[in-house]
Parts: structure tokens; C-alpha cells; sequence
């Protein structure tokens, strides 16, 4: 396969899970950080050393400049793009709403909106057939939190998400007739280093009982939902949003 696959946040948890598991079924993978390197260019070394094809780029999503100037390398590197996976994701601190700054709401809907509308833009100019590309799949990660609303002092990070789950609903039907599968998955509570940064109630020790299946979900059962999404396997699937959450 000369497929190339671009997981934005690639370099840790679900991304991470992710992009290794695109690489051992032969994608070229693009793994996008943005600013730990190390984990990066580690994980492009296990891939290459397991035979696969990976490179690291630097780019933060709360940055236009940044998106386009990634892309422009993927250009450079492959000369190709048949997957963009939008993951990287932020949550804060608790907070409730009447607490929120401005800089707050703005950095949420920056990374966790703005960001994978202007991935899906530039995706959507390499990949359309209607702009002479060869089509493609947007896998965007959402939550359960966007169903939930989550009234649990982070209902910003919930309202990104379900901005994030309309989105891909929309652009599905936008996209249907030029060779563009768009689709989500909605992760439960998945262990990975986003609940170290303290804003996510959601701890996975702590939820286990209140998850239908007792546990929290480990990042590769994630991403193998993403790769089904992004195969052809799924050439009939688009607009869908795949809840992995243990029943939720
Ligand atoms: P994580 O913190 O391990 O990974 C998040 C990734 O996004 C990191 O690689 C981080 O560097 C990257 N990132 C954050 N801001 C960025 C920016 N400005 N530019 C570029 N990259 C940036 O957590 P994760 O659980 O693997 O999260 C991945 C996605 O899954 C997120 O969108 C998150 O909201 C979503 N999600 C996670 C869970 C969970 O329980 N872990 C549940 C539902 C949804």
C-alpha cells in the first residue's frame, strides 16, 4: 500500500495507538506533535525499525500557519494524502462556565474546532475529485462528552466535541459526491495522559463503575475503530460517529 495517513497529536495516546497501528498495516504515516519531539521522533524509530514508513512533523493546531505549512510538507515528503485523522484534543482544568475566561474558551474551541476544520480544508484540497485528487476518508475524534453535555465543569470541552460530531455529519454530505468519506468516533474513557492534566473528571480508575464493561478502554481499541473507518471496508460509511466507550 502507498497510502499515506496524517494523525494530528500522533505522538501520544489514541494517536499514538493510532499511527502504529496504520503503519504495521501499511500505511505511511505523517505524525503530527506539537511540541514533544522526543515521543515523536521515538515512535517514528519503532516504525521504522518494525519496517514501516513514518516521519514526524511539528505543527500546533491553534496555529493557521502551522496547519498549512504541514500539509505543504506531506506534499513535499509523500506527494499524497489518503487520510487525515483529526485527533489532537485539549481539556482544562475544572471550571464552571460563570468562571470562564475568554483565553479559556477560545484556546478550547481554537485546538478541539478551528484546528480540525482547517486540517479538513486542507485535506479536502488535496483529496477531492472534484479538485482533481484521487478522494479519501476524515476520521475526526470526538466524545462521549459531546452526547452527555457533561455538566461536570467542563462543558467546554463537551461543546467543542459536539461542534466537532455536527461538523462531521455536515461536511459527510458535503463531501459525499467528491470521493470523501467523513466520519467520527466518540471514545469513553480511554487510559491515556489527558486525564494527567487534571481537567477531566472522568479519571479512568475512578469511572470504572459507571462504564457498562467495568473498565476504561486502552487507546488501540480506539484506533482500531479509526483504521475500519478509514479502509475501504467502509466504503458505504460516512457522516458516522462510532461510540468505543464499553456501553456507555
Ligand atoms: P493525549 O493527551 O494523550 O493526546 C492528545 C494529543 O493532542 C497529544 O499528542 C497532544 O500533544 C496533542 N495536542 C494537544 N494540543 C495540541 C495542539 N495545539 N497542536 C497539536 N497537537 C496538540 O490524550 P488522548 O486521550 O490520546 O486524546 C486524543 C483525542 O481523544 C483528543 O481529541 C481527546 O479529546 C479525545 N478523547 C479522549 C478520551 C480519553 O478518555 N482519553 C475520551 C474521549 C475523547
Amino acid at each position: 500500500m502507498d497510502k499515506v495517513m496524517l494523525i494530528t497529536g500522533g505522538s501520544r495516546g489514541i494517536g499514538a495507538a493510532t499511527s502504529s497501528l496504520a503503519a504495521r498495516q501499511g500505511y505511511r504515516v505523517v505524525i503530527n506533535y506539537r511540541s514533544d519531539r522526543t515521543s515523536a521522533e521515538a515512535l517514528v524509530d519503532t516504525i521504522t525499525r518494525e519496517g514501516g514508513a513514518a516521519i514526524a512533523i511539528q505543527a500546533d493546531m491553534a496555529h493557521e500557519a502551522d496547519i498549512v505549512a504541514l500539509f505543504d510538507t506531506v506534499d513535499r515528503e509523500f506527494g499524497r494524502l489518503d487520510v487525515l485523522v483529526n485527533n489532537a484534543g485539549i481539556v482544562d482544568q475544572k471550571s464552571r462556565v460563570e468562571d470562564m475566561s475568554i483565553e479559556r474558551i477560545d484556546r478550547m474551541m481554537r485546538i478541539n474546532v478551528t484546528g480540525p476544520f482547517i486540517c479538513a480544508r486542507e485535506a479536502i484540497r488535496r483529496m477531492s475529485t472534484r479538485h482533481g485528487g484521487q478522494g479519501g476518508a476524515i476520521i475526526n475524534v470526538s466524545s462521549a462528552a459531546a452526547h452527555r453535555g457533561s455538566a461536570n465543569e467542563y462543558v467546554d470541552y463537551a461543546a467543542s466535541k459536539g461542534a466537532i460530531d455536527t461538523f462531521t455529519e455536515g461536511l459527510a454530505k458535503e463531501l459525499a459526491g467528491d470521493g470523501i468519506r467523513v466520519n467520527g468516533v466518540r471514545p469513553g474513557v480511554i487510559d491515556t495522559d489527558i486525564h494527567a492534566s487534571g481537567g477531566n473528571p472522568d479519571k479512568p480508575t475512578t469511572s470504572a463503575a459507571n462504564i457498562p464493561m467495568g473498565r476504561a478502554g486502552r487507546a488501540e481499541e480506539v484506533a482500531h475503530g479509526i483504521l475500519w473507518l478509514a479502509s475501504d471496508e467502509a466504503s458505504f460509511t460516512t457522516g458516522a460517529r462510532i461510540d468505543i466507550d464499553g456501553g456507555v
